[in-house]
């Protein structure tokens, strides 16, 4: 297979994380004899610096004319006295606007080797945790209007939460395509019992559970849901749920596996392109030093070779190596625990690559 990729280094640690990143994709690349041309984009702080503004029109062409995006992270104290609109950030945003990217998948998986990072008590841990959070990424309230007027002589704000019918069923569709990769099973969480978005959802979610008689669906009341997933996460597969139970509930999600260094991400659209990142973010004060954990970034590239590629041997292979790698003991600082081996961030991805 021949692929390009855009690569966006970033800031902070990013560019760090992603010289891990590469390293494993090209040992994938010799060893299951693919070809993967890397385009380098500036964006963020680092395109601030370099061209004025967050994310140049040609640096948006450069990701649309690629297979897939890999991204370190954005943004540092360095910028953070510009005003909104100017900041790294935005560029993100604009990223994902521009790439059409309305499905935001992070998966929820707890390391054995890590189990004791997590928060919950160990016989939840034991049951195992391993599921993925798709949440709709550009549209209910916080894409609705937003305002605050005066009326009988006090504020008054009034956010609006709308969604369409193709909204829900395109986000819908990727979940049930994402449970067919994994265990089939999908669980949409909403608030039916109160909301008329949330009736239109399951009305929508209802009708495409038909057309994918091979996963096992379920609703789960969104309140319901934050308490299931910290009682017993082990019965989720996938979760699908608009935009803000989703920010929600991923970042609960993913604090019960326990180590944000840990933690992949995609965006997805339409077609097989999406962005890939970690969930942190450029960690300044670790920036430059060589301590990072890169293995975030490095279990991106294998999301990104299952989804956008569907590289799905691949992907399991660095899912494979990094578990080799915990297992021998090796940790990044952020991770460190008695007596294991404490790694630098290059010495972390070298060994992954090894391990493959
Ligand atoms: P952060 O995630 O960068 O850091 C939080 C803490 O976690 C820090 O102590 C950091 O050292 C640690 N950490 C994060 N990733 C790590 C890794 N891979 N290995 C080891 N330790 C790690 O969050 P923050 O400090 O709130 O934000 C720093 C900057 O990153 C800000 O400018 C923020 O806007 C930006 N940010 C960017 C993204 C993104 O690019 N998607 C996401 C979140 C924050």
């Amino acid at each position: 297979m021949e692929k390009t990729i855009a690569v966006i280094r970033g800031d902070g640690i990013g560019p760090e994380i992603v010289n891990e990143a590469i390293k494993v994709l090209n040992r994938i690349a010799a060893k299951y004899g693919h070809t993967f041309r890397y385009v380098e984009v500036d964006m963020g702080g680092a395109a601030i610096d370099k061209w004025g503004e967050p994310l140049p029109a040609a640096m948006l062409e450069r990701c649309l004319a690629a297979d897939s995006v890999l991204l370190g992270a954005v943004g540092g104290p360095k910028w953070d006295g510009l005003p909104g609109d100017q900041r790294p950030e935005k560029g993100l945003l604009a990223l994902r606007a521009g790439m059409g990217l309305y499905a935001n998948n992070r998966p929820a998986k707890l390391w054995p080797q890590l189990a004791a990072a997590s928060p919950l008590k160990p016989e939840i841990v034991q049951q195992g945790i391993d599921f993925v959070v798709v949440r709709e990424l550009i549209g209910g309230v916080y894409f609705g209007s937003h305002t605050t007027s005066q009326e009988n002589g006090e504020a008054k704000a009034t956010d609006v939460m709308s969604y369409s019918e193709h909204e829900v069923e395109r986000i819908g569709r990727i979940a049930f395509e994402t449970a067919r990769k994994r265990r089939k099973k999908v669980a949409s969480v909403d608030k039916a019992n109160v909301l008329d978005t949330s009736r239109l959802w399951r009305r929508v979610m209802h009708r495409l559970a038909e057309e994918y008689p091979d996963v096992a669906y379920s609703d789960v009341l969104v309140d319901n849901a934050a308490m299931q997933i910290v009682k017993d996460p082990s019965q989720f597969d996938v979760l699908v749920t608009e935009n803000m139970f989703g920010d929600i509930l991923s970042d609960e999600a993913s604090m019960i596996t326990g180590s944000i260094g840990m933690i992949p991400s995609s965006s997805l659209g339409e077609g097989s392109r999406g962005l890939y990142e970690p969930i942190h973010g450029s960690a300044p004060d670790i920036a430059g030093q060589d301590k990072a954990n890169p293995i975030g970034t490095i279990l991106s590239a294998a999301m990104l070779l299952k989804y956008s590629f569907d590289l799905d041997a691949e992907a399991a292979a660095i899912e494979a190596a990094v578990g080799a790698a915990l297992d021998a003991g090796l940790r990044t600082g952020d991770m460190l625990a008695p007596g294991c081996k404490p790694v630098r961030c290059s010495e972390m991805g070298s060994a992954i690559a090894d391990f493959l």
